[in-house]
Formats: structure tokens, C-alpha cells, sequence
């Protein structure tokens, strides 16, 4: 049996990938996570969203870029989904990933890079959300994105926390001081016993702790889970403390529980998707097969029919 470590290894070995790829019943199940592997699916996919009442957010999927000439082309991507979004209307912004802008190469040079997505998404009114990845460039990422902070406003960029850090509620009570809009997940990565609860108990204990921080920020920030429990304990709270529906987001991703997604918006509540599409799909698909046993088998049972 495949462990939730393991694939979280295996998708961090690209070479797997070109394996994968051959197989086009593989890449026929990445579909029911990921959009497509160009700008027009993932517009298609987003305008379908908007038609169900809930927003999106943009993930090209490409990260760990090796090359500046590599992040060269990250950014260019990125442009063209921000003019694409002002041309078609629909209702979304972008989610980014620092290595994807060269972080793994030179920390100035993923700055950079970022900066000129966010003054573009702020020149046009939207908004770009800094994805966290793993332990090892949280601090780097963090520092990154206090630097965009100071030059952009609170509306036009943000960032993400996991509850799974012992670290993130300090994380989360010094950010809420600048302020900063943040997004609180549970946290994708392999990480040790010496940085992350190994108990996922704790995990949601935190993430309750840092949900109820955030919702009484009096900012807007971004709630996302599939969890039920956590999005029962969010709306029960919310209740308690007389917080409206508007004050925040519930964010899920592409593809899981379509239910929920599409049940939480007909309630009132802000709900946004993130939308993955591009051709570097595997480590991020092999993080979704890890999520759940229950996706690794079926993946199986399709594989050897
Ligand atoms: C919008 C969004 C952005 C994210 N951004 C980041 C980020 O920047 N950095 C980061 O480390 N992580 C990120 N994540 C991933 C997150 O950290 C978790 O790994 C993921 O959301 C699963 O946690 P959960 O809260 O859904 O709870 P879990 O306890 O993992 O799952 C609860 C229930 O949700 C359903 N579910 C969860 N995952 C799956 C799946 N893959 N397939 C099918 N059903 C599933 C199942 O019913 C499961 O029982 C993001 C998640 C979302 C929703």
C-alpha cells in the first residue's frame, strides 16, 4: 500500500512524470483535477464555476523551476492570464508559487518576478495570492511576500498558511499586525515531526485556533478546506460572533467535493475555486492522490482494467 509519504516523495521525481504522461488513460484521470493544459480549458472550466455562483483563482501549474529563462516564461504565462481575465470577463484572480519564479535559484530573482505580477494584477484591480510550499522556504516566502506587502496594497496581494506548522499561529499574529489577507489551509507537503504536528488531530485543532484568528481579523481572508469539520466549525463560529457571510471565502480545489462547492454557494457564502491547468501537472496531481486512499485506488482500478 502506497503511504501518503510516499507519493509525496514520488511526486517530487519529475522523471516519473514523462513515465506517467504515456499513458493516456493516466492523463485522462489527471482531468478530474486538473483543468486542461492550456489558458482556454482552464477559462472554460472557470466559466463554468462563475455559472454555479463561485469565483476562481489561476494556478499554472509549474514549480522548483530550474532556470531563470524557465521563470522567464512562468511570468509571461501569468501576464497573458491577467489580460485574459480582463478580456473574457470572468471572475477570477491568480494563485503563484515563488519557485515557480525562481526561488530554488536566487530569492532576489523570485521577487522580482513576483513584483511584476502583482503591479500588473493591481494596475488591473486584481488581486495575486502567494502560495505556500514547503518548510524549507516558508520563512523566505513569508519575508517575500512582507516586501510585495510594502509596496502593494491589501487588496492586491495575499498569502497562505498551514495549520500543520507549530510555526503558523505566530506566522498568523504577526501578519494579521501589517495587515495581510491570508488563506489558511491544512498544508500538502512531507514534513517532519521537528516543524509539523504529525498528529492529524493537532492539525485540525490549529487550524481552528488560526480560522477563528483570522475571522476575527475584521479582514477578509480565505477559508480553505474540504473538510466538513472545518467548515462547520468556520460557519458556526462566524454565527456565533455575528461575522456575515461577505467578511470571508470558503476556498476548495478543482474537482473535489463539486457538492460542497456548489452547497455553500447557494447558502450565501463566498466560495472559491482553484483552478490548475498546464503541462507540469504530475507533482501537484500525485499531492491530490496522497490526500485520499480512496483516490489512489481508483486510479489503480483504472489503470488495470
Ligand atoms: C484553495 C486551496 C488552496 C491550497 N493551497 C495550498 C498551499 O498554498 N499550500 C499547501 O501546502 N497546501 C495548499 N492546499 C492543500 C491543503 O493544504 C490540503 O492538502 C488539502 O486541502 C486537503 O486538506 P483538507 O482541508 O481538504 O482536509 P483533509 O482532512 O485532508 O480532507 C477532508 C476531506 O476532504 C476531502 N478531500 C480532501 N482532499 C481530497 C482529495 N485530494 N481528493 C478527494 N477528496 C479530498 C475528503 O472527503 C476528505 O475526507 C490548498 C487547498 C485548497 C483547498
Amino acid at each position: 500500500m502506497l503511504t501518503r509519504s510516499a507519493l509525496i516523495y514520488l511526486s517530487r521525481k519529475e522523471g516519473l512524470k514523462e513515465f506517467a504522461a504515456r499513458f493516456s488513460l493516466f492523463k485522462k484521470l489527471t482531468t478530474r483535477f486538473i483543468a486542461g493544459e492550456t489558458i482556454d480549458e482552464a477559462i472554460t472550466a472557470i466559466r463554468e464555476l462563475n455559472s454555479h455562483g463561485c469565483t476562481a483563482s489561476f494556478d499554472h501549474l509549474n514549480e522548483s523551476v530550474g532556470s531563470a529563462a524557465e521563470t522567464e516564461a512562468e511570468v509571461r504565462e501569468y501576464l497573458d492570464v491577467l489580460a485574459q481575465i480582463d478580456a473574457t470577463g470572468i471572475d477570477s484572480n491568480v494563485s503563484i508559487k515563488l519557485t515557480q519564479f525562481g526561488l530554488d535559484i536566487d530569492a532576489e530573482l523570485a521577487y522580482q518576478n513576483a513584483r511584476r505580477i502583482v503591479e500588473d494584477a493591481a494596475r488591473r484591480g486584481n488581486f495575486v495570492r502567494v502560495d505556500m510550499e514547503g518548510s524549507n522556504v516558508t520563512q523566505v516566502t513569508i519575508d517575500i511576500f512582507k516586501r510585495l506587502r510594502s509596496e502593494f496594497g491589501l487588496n492586491e496581494v495575499g498569502i497562505v498558511v498551514q495549520s500543520y506548522l507549530y510555526r503558523t499561529e505566530n506566522d498568523v499574529r504577526d501578519l494579521l499586525k501589517i495587515p495581510a489577507r491570508i488563506r489558511l489551509c491544512k498544508g500538502a507537503y512531507n514534513e517532519p515531526p521537528e516543524v509539523a504536528f504529525p498528529e492529524k488531530h493537532k492539525v485540525d485543532e490549529n487550524y481552528v485556533r488560526v480560522m477563528q484568528l483570522l475571522l476575527s481579523s475584521g479582514t477578509y481572508h480565505g477559508i480553505a478546506t474540504h473538510d466538513p469539520k472545518m467548515i462547520d466549525a468556520t460557519t458556526n463560529f462566524a454565527q456565533r460572533e455575528g461575522i456575515g457571510k461577505d467578511a470571508f471565502e470558503f476556498q476548495m480545489l478543482y474537482g473535489i467535493r463539486r457538492d460542497l462547492q456548489e452547497q455553500l454557494a447557494r447558502d450565501g457564502y463566498g466560495l472559491r475555486v482553484y483552478v490548475p491547468y498546464g503541462k507540469h501537472w504530475y507533482p501537484y496531481f500525485m499531492r491530490r492522490l496522497a490526500e485520499r486512499p480512496a483516490n489512489i485506488w481508483f486510479v489503480m482500478k483504472n489503470l488495470w482494467k
